[in-house]
């Protein structure tokens, strides 16, 4: 039976890089090495114009009957004064949580043809490769009670609430220990045991689990430690396990080490390894419709989905080492142009990936 994959692109450079990445699956389908049918659908500020809300019902009827998302990006300014509910992030967030995508993985690869992108030094980012991954479904984005109330004295506090259960740690650090065993089975998971208490759960259970991966090396670090070293010597780590507040920005400040924006994915699974894959980066709405967008963070994240929930590693590899070779020969969209380089449009990008295949 053939795999099912959604295809949203969501809105501005959304719609150009998806249509680069939906190429490069469609070259593996046309020559027979993938069985998969593709459906389109809108999402985002796309899916509020089509249907009136940001996830209409046939989308998300569509991401439940799929073994994968390819999704590009939402939002556009001519949405930011819609009310809260109908805005384009809505739709992501209600994916997100209507299809219990609970663990968030975000590599932080820098190609070593861009180290000179990178604010550090060439010789600290060159040839980084880290996998974070994060929680996110729960920990204190969701935690209740929250809110901003005022006391009897008329003063007003704000508080949330940071919480996690044993079974939502376990989940989390298994998808985490199972990923270390693919690359170089080191995993760093990373707390606030000196001062949360949640955090010191979370330490206890991850320690437990580590028992089933035997092969795994697991350290535990600071998450203000884990902000030094991953500025000071990012390449000691291999896989970081983290909550969803501490992995929202260690992954930020990891995609920022490498320099580029445009050359990072992601994938965002479920218990069954189902996942949406997507670029960490947004709409980008002031080069949107002028076909310079650099696609190549969501072609880089159809290789996660082919490696993470279409099971064939083999061409999650071709492409990479595709991209690879389409950087080694100088060429670059605007966003990653240096000297000596020849600048690209998104489809011209697109083509050099799919001729390298
Ligand atoms: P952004 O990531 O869209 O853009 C930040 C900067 O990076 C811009 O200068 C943009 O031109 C550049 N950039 C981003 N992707 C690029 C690419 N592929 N190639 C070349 N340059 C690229 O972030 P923003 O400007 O803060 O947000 C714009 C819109 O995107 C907002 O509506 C925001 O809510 C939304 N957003 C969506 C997502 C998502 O869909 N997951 C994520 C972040 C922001």
């Amino acid at each position: 039976m053939s795999l099912k994959i959604a295809v949203m692109p969501g809105d501005g450079i959304g719609v150009e890089i998806v249509a680069e990445a939906v190429k490069i699956l469609n070259h593996f389908k046309n020559s027979g090495r993938l069985d998969i049918e593709m459906t389109e659908a809108p999402v985002g500020g796309a899916g509020y114009d089509a249907a009136g809300k940001p996830l209409p019902d046939e989308t998300l009827a569509l991401a439940k009957s799929c073994d994968a998302i390819l999704f590009g990006a939402i939002g556009g300014v001519q949405y930011d004064r819609l009310p809260r509910e109908l805005r384009p992030e809505r739709g992501l967030l209600a994916l997100r949580s209507e299809l219990e995508l609970f663990a968030n993985l975000r590599p932080a690869i820098l190609y070593p043809q861009l180290a000179e992108a990178s604010s550090l030094k060439a010789e600290v980012v060159a040839g980084l490769d880290i996998m974070i991954v994060r929680e996110l479904t729960g920990g204190i984005y969701f935690g209740e009670p929250r809110g901003i109330e005022t006391d009897a004295n008329g003063e007003r506090k704000g508080f949330n609430t940071m919480v996690y259960k044993e079974s939502e740690i376990d989940r989390i650090s298994r998808i985490a220990f199972e990923i270390a065993m693919k690359r170089n089975k080191r995993l760093c998971s990373v707390d606030k045991a000196n001062v949360l208490e949640v955090s010191e759960l979370w330490r206890e259970v991850v320690t437990k689990t580590a028992g089933d991966y035997p092969e795994v090396e697991l350290s535990h670090m600071y998450v203000d430690n884990a902000a030094m070293q991953l500025v000071k010597w990012p390449k000691q780590f291999d896989v970081i396990v983290t909550k969803n507040m501490f992995g929202d920005i260690l992954s930020d400040a990891a995609a920022m080490l490498t320099g580029s924006i445009g050359m990072l994915p992601s994938a965002s699974l479920d218990a069954n390894s189902r996942g949406m894959y997507e670029p960490i980066h947004g709409s980008a709405p002031d080069i949107a419709g002028k076909g310079i967008a650099n696609p190549l963070a969501t072609i880089l994240s159809v290789a996660m989905m082919l490696r993470y929930s279409l099971d064939h590693a083999e061409l999650a590899d071709e492409i990479e080492s595709a991209v690879g070779r389409v950087l080694d020969k100088g060429l670059r969209t605007a966003d990653i142009m240096a000297a000596g380089c020849k600048q690209v449009g998104t489809e011209e990008m697109g083509e050099a990936v799919l001729a390298e295949l």
